[in-house]
């Protein structure tokens, strides 16, 4: 016998990678131009000039010994204090390398960091809809217990009711993801002090620490003027979860990093904690040549003009026609009301007309759908018509 709950999780695949493959199968019998896939979320901006010449100066240049070897369980010290620094100058932080564990990507570290702050089977973690589904198994397949606060449908800030009823003496953490997958909101500063307030006020009732673990792999794509809140620095018992699958568009190179901040209680301790979910997993050294990259490039910004141009686009469009959206500030996508209220047979319906959205209840938020725009802008006026169709045919 093998464990019950890991068949599951292989049996029962993430519905994003079901409806991206449907639609590839789709792909290659009717042609790709026939076809209009909002399905997941790949980068579809090549990753930055810099990026690319540094993997090749690196292959070219050293010594291929040093590029392939094992590193240092948590990263080499070079690329920890580039990240250091880089979020120094943006955040007016003072980590330090000794903050940084670099990790496979981001889905590695909310393994490492949810791990770390699981204390045993009663353990509860509690995230926030419309939320990443994986955040459920890294939970359970932990040995913790995973709850979930329903969507402030209207905003799509933080439902703080439900929050408050669900959090317990059993909580040790919260997740929050910001820029959003999928709404595309960000939390506003308001957002996070009352976070903040509420998590300091429940660790101090229940006498232990309650983790805001800030899910970030879109942080750098953000559309307005106004910068980015950096959540750590509302909440010291921060433990930020990060990525260079978006911003550098590298999902496939799996490169990302945890930071324990200084400024959380004991954070040595908890580093350690992170350090030893790395291992339990069997996480250790992050892929040596990415780490080289990271050490070279964290400075780089990406260049985030063509999500804009297809967010700006799709929005325009989606909503002249008669749909209800939330505010897309950030990552790269729109979370849209399905026009019926329910949005997996609306889904399933326009996949017939093949346009492919993934129902929101897949994020634990049944009304809406994910359109992910990280696509071709052609793609996007294609799709037009087929969003229009939908929503009359829903709507008659
Ligand atoms: N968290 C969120 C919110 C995501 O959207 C994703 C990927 O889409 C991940 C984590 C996982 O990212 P990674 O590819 O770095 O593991």
């Amino acid at each position: 016998m093998v464990s019950e709950l890991m068949t599951e999780y292989g049996n029962n695949r993430c519905l994003i990678r079901e409806i991206s493959e449907i639609c590839n199968k789709k792909a290659a019998e009717i042609g790709r131009e026939n076809l209009c896939d909002f399905s997941i979320g790949n980068p579809s901006v090549p990753s930055p000039l810099a990026v690319r010449e540094a993997m090749l100066d690196i292959l070219t240049n050293e010594n291929p010994l040093n590029i392939h070897s094992y590193t240092s369980a948590p990263g080499m010290m070079e690329t920890r204090d580039a990240i250091a620094e880089n979020l120094n100058k943006r955040f007016g932080t003072s980590y330090t390398g000794k903050n940084l564990y670099i990790t496979s990507g981001a889905s590695t570290s909310l393994v490492c960091a949810i791990k770390a702050v699981l204390k045993d089977a009663d353990s509860e973690i509690i995230g926030i809809a419309p939320y990443f589904a994986e955040y459920k198994a890294f939970t359970e397949g932990n040995g913790g217990r995973f709850k979930l606060v329903p969507a402030d449908t209207e905003k799509f800030q933080i439902n703080f009711d439900a929050l408050e009823a669900l959090i317990t003496e059993k909580t040790q953490g919260v997740i929050i993801n910001s820029p959003n997958n999928p709404s595309g909101v960000i939390y506003s500063a308001e957002t996070l002090r009352k976070l903040s307030a509420l998590l300091k006020e429940k660790s101090c009732e229940y006498g232990h620490i309650i983790y805001l673990i800030s899910d970030e792999p879109y942080r750098e794509l953000v559309y307005g003027d106004e910068p980015l809140p950096f959540t750590a620095k509302f909440y010291n018992n921060t433990i930020v979860c990060y990525s260079y699958s978006k911003s550098f568009s590298l999902p496939g190179e799996r490169i990302g990093y945890v930071l324990v901040p200084g400024e959380a209680d004991n954070w040595e301790e908890v580093y350690s904690a992170v350090a030893g979910g790395a291992r339990a997993s069997g996480f250790i050294c992050a892929p040596s040549l990415m780490q080289k990259v990271i050490a070279r490039c964290a400075d780089i910004e990406p260049d985030i003009s063509v999500y804009r141009k297809n967010r700006d686009f799709l929005y325009k469009s989606l909503t002249e026609i008669g749909y209800e959206c939330a505010e897309p500030a950030g990552a790269f996508y729109l979370f849209v009301k399905a026009p019926n209220g329910d949005a997996t047979p609306f889904c399933m319906k326009a996949m017939e007309d093949n346009l492919f959205i993934v129902p929101g209840s897949e994020f634990g938020c049944p009304t809406h759908f994910r359109a992910a725009y990280c696509v071709d802008y052609e793609m996007i006026e294609r799709s037009i018509p087929l969003f229009k169709k939908a929503f009359e045919e829903a709507t008659k």
